[in-house]
């Protein structure tokens, strides 16, 4: 087995969030392997909730799990509309499409067409949900959230269709449409923020951004809204950390944004947490020697994150 932290590096199918290629670092300790990988536009502050997670995965004990497998959606990036159709297809089962809009450069003409796909794809019977990522201001979301629902044949929710509490609070006073927080939960220096100014009906939380599995189970009690666990685009190390929070959540009204191993080309574990039947099975897979290998990263880019996470720690200490 390589040394630990490893560093790994795996390239995406598609852009996504700007990047082509995903790389992080993996510990391990006594509790099992923990996944340390802030974007790079994430300074030592910002990161530091994320090695809190990982130090926890690798140290901690998760919380007991109250359900044995997770629906999950499929992610569908900023693609033309005929990939759309394909990479839901290809899902494995799910019978939840998360769809991204308000990419740079695009229409809402491409939106369309993505979102029109995408329904094609899943049936009547399926739900989608958006995720603009705070692209949008408050009128351009209400104009867009009406085309895109009837374009959609009706959206389950938009996610985080503005990039303020204050923004989300307007735009959800002036649509039927549910409104989910992500940004404003995760990059918040108070999450609980959304919950005062009535600015959700649904939350997203992702485990390393809000340091941790039980730091996240905390916060879903106070929050009192429905949670839709998701990734942060991580390898199946990653991956479980969220399945252990989705799995201990007492409610899980929605499917999980967890089938992200879908989006990388390659994994550090020989069955990567994929979604069969529309759900992925909660479990803790093990990174191998061959997963390792395959997806080590160049010792220039192993360097940079080894002073990373020193850099990091010391926030941390
Ligand atoms: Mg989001």
């Amino acid at each position: 087995m390589p040394p630990v932290p490893y560093v790994y590096s795996i390239t995406l199918r598609t852009r996504f969030r700007g990047i082509t290629v995903r790389d992080g670092v993996l510990l391990r300790g006594a509790a099992g392997w923990g996944e340390f990988s802030p974007f790079w536009d994430y300074d030592a502050a910002e990161s530091a909730a994320w090695l809190r997670a990982a130090r926890e995965a690798a140290d901690t004990p998760w919380p007991a799990a109250v359900r044995t497998e997770i629906p999950v959606n499929v992610t569908v990036p900023a693609v033309d509309a005929e990939r759309a159709h394909r990479i839901v297809t290809a899902s494995g089962g799910c019978r939840t499409a998360k769809v991204k809009v308000a990419e740079p450069g695009q229409g809402v003409g491409e939106e369309i067409a993505r979102l029109e796909a995408v329904r094609d794809a899943l049936g009547p019977g399926g739900a989608i949900r958006i995720d603009a990522n705070g692209g949008w201001d408050v009128d351009t979301a209400i104009d867009r959230l009406r085309v895109l629902d009837r374009a959609a044949g009706g959206l389950e929710y938009a996610e985080q269709p503005v990039p303020t509490v204050a923004d989300l609070a307007a735009v959800r006073r002036r649509t039927h449409v549910l409104i989910a927080a992500d940004e404003s939960i995760r990059r918040a220096e108070d999450p609980l923020a959304v919950v005062r100014a009535e600015a959700a009906d649904v939350v997203v939380l992702k485990v390393q951004p809000l340091g941790g599995v039980w730091a996240c189970l905390e916060l879903a009690e106070r929050v009192g809204l429905p949670v839709v666990v998701s990734s942060a685009l991580e390898t199946s190390v990653g991956l479980a950390a969220g399945l252990a929070l989705a799995a201990a959540l007492p409610d899980l009204p929605y499917a999980c944004g967890l089938a992200t191993a879908q989006l990388l080309t390659a994994d550090v574990v020989a069955a990567p947490l994929l979604p069969v039947g529309g759900a992925i099975a909660v479990c803790r897979p093990v990174p191998d020697a061959a997963g390792l290998a395959a997806a080590a990263a160049t010792p220039d880019v192993a360097a940079r994150w080894r002073d990373r996470l020193a850099a990091v720690s010391t926030v941390n200490a």
